[in-house]
């Protein structure tokens, strides 16, 4: 991508100056005349096909993608394909074309397991419960969902864990499974934390608006929902908007307010209308008459009901739900095995390239590119080669995942310049902390540091977490910072024997999300 970018540049065009129908017929002439291989054709066909979708053109966004699929090949290019099939299946839903979606789906999950992606299997599976979903079978869908509760320590996106795990919730509400939804959100909720996903907030909100309904306490489903902020301006963003009003509606006729429903809902039938999402129809016109039912209307109540029967209908016969029955499950079952050998192989692989590289990774160690820039402190390639050092000598550690509170706000509010400086000073403060022989440190993404402490237990982890969140939060940030202050969060936890250190980091992780959880400018251990 970098070479055409640079290709680009170098023909004096300036791909940021472009968007919507401008930047399609850019990116065509960038196809035509500066893309030499199929690899850059192919890129620009799917920067193309993004903008196309923006636009809500649909059919051309996934003719693109066909061609920009056309262009490449297995094995080099496969996880690129990957991404154009999971596009072209997020496309085949919004046009309502599930039959196609689930080929999509079946195809993915084949391709993944084949070449080892993880998340993309995740992202199939989930596809394939989110069908079972909208045709209105629950129970079948969170057996989908359960796939991915198997390999959950194993998927490398946040983003992806909040969804599946938002989708499972929304299965255990319609089963009206209550207490397996109220464990689920407060996971949801703490994980959300780290996702910064404004959507994915939004749901977790308007599901815990339903628990709180359902328990018939609706002064606290309307307090859920007045700290919803939400915008209308995207098509997803649209959707999770009416389904906060229906639930607002509902609120209102539980407590005798029919008409202010009524009205509530009918502002979002025009907008439905011409939307292409089926379930948000089927939702509204079911409400409508429950709420006319209320108010003893009885024609239009059974009208309304009439229009929701005739969506769920047309839904029903659109969704492939035979293809997704056992048989499906069953192929998803055979994968298990060799999903298993995959993580195994990718665990292996951690110690065996240890053996074979070691004298070469010990020599490089010395070298720049193990080593961030901005801070100075060992970057992720370090760790890479450190991680295997300590598998291949069985030196037991534990790893503590630091991260700045809030940080975000300092860049808004001060710069990003700012920012920068307050990322170098509490590296500095890392180092000069954890400079006893035992401790790493190493920046692990913008404001997110990893410190590895050899031998050692967690409650003296734990104790030096605690020292080093004290310093920063009694660092005179002043001269920095102004009058603000500036805290951490730290998640800690101990490397099991002969666990992947992939695990050891989900678990930090999860310790992590839940500090912030907690109030942040604060330490939790996972056992
Ligand atoms: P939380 O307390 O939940 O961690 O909130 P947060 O705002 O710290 O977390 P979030 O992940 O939402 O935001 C992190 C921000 O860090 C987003 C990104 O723009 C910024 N960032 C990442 N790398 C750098 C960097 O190198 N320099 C600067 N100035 N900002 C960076
Ligand atoms: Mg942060
Ligand atoms: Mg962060």
């Amino acid at each position: 991508m970098q070479d055409l970018l640079n290709k680009v540049k170098d023909a004096g065009l300036d791909v940021t100056a472009v968007s919507g129908k401008k930047a399609i017929a850019f990116w065509e002439q960038v196809k035509n005349n500066i893309a030499s291989t199929p690899w850059q054709k192919a890129q620009c066909y799917i920067i193309s096909a993004e903008y196309r979708a923006s636009l809500n053109q649909l059919q051309q966004s996934i003719e693109e993608l066909k061609a920009a699929r056309a262009l490449l090949q297995f094995p080099e290019d496969a996880e690129k394909i990957l991404s154009i099939e999971i596009s072209l299946s997020e496309r085949f839903i919004a046009i309502g074309d599930y039959q196609t979606a689930l080929q999509a789906f079946i195809t993915i999950s084949n391709l993944a397991v084949e070449y080892g992606f993880i998340d993309e299997y995740a992202q199939a599976v989930l596809g394939m419960g989110s069908l079972c979903h909208r045709y209105g079978d629950p129970a079948k869908a969170l057996r989908f969902y359960q796939k991915i509760d198997s390999i959950d320590h194993a998927l490398s996106s946040r983003a992806l864990r909040l969804r599946y795990k938002i989708s499972m919730l929304a299965c255990y509400i319609d089963l009206k499974n209550y207490k397996q939804a109220e464990q689920l959100i407060k996971e949801c909720e703490e994980l959300s934390i780290l996702v910064s996903d404004k959507t994915l907030a939004g749901q977790i909100l308007l599901y815990k608006a339903k628990i709180c309904l359902a328990k018939n306490n609706v002064s606290e489903a309307l307090h859920v929902i007045a700290s919803v902020p939400y915008t209308t301006r995207h098509n997803y963003l649209m959707s999770l908007s009416c389904l906060i009003k229906i639930e607002l509606a509902l609120c209102f006729t539980q407590i005798g307010k029919a008409h202010i429903a009524e009205m509530l809902l009918l502002s979002q039938n025009k907008k439905v209308a011409s939307f292409t999402h089926p379930e948000l129809k089927k939702d509204l016109y079911q409400v409508l008459s429950h709420i006319y039912e209320h108010q003893h209307e009885y024609r239009q109540a059974l009208d309304c009901q009439k229009r929701a029967f005739q969506v769920e209908i047309d839904l029903m016969k659109r969704i492939p739900i035979g293809d997704l029955g056992s048989t499906q499950l069953r192929r998803l079952s055979r994968f298990e095995l060799q999903l298993k050998l995959i993580l195994s192989e990718i665990e292996n692989r951690e110690l065996k390239e240890t053996t074979e590289n070691q004298k070469n990774t010990v020599a490089q160690l010395q070298q720049d590119v193990f080593t961030d820039p901005l801070t100075k402190l060992h970057n992720r390639r370090w760790l890479d080669t450190k991680l295997k050092d300590l598998l291949l000598h069985e030196t037991p550690f534990a790893f503590l995942v630091v991260d700045i509170d809030h940080f975000k706000s300092i860049n808004d509010e001060l710069s990003h310049l700012v920012g920068d400086k307050a990322i170098v000073n509490v590296s500095r403060q890392l180092s000069e902390y954890f400079s006893f022989p035992q401790a790493s440190c190493v920046r692990f993404g913008g404001e997110e540091f990893l410190v590895i402490l050899e031998a050692i237990t967690l409650k003296d982890a734990q104790t030096h977490g605690e020292h080093f969140r004290e310093n920063i939060y009694q660092f005179n940030w002043q001269e920095i910072l102004g009058e603000r202050g500036l805290t951490v969060s730290i998640g800690i936890t101990l490397h099991r024997e002969g666990e992947n250190t992939q695990r050891t980091f989900y678990r930090a992780d999860k310790a992590l999300y839940r500090a912030k959880a907690n109030g942040r400018n604060q330490v939790c251990i996972e056992e």
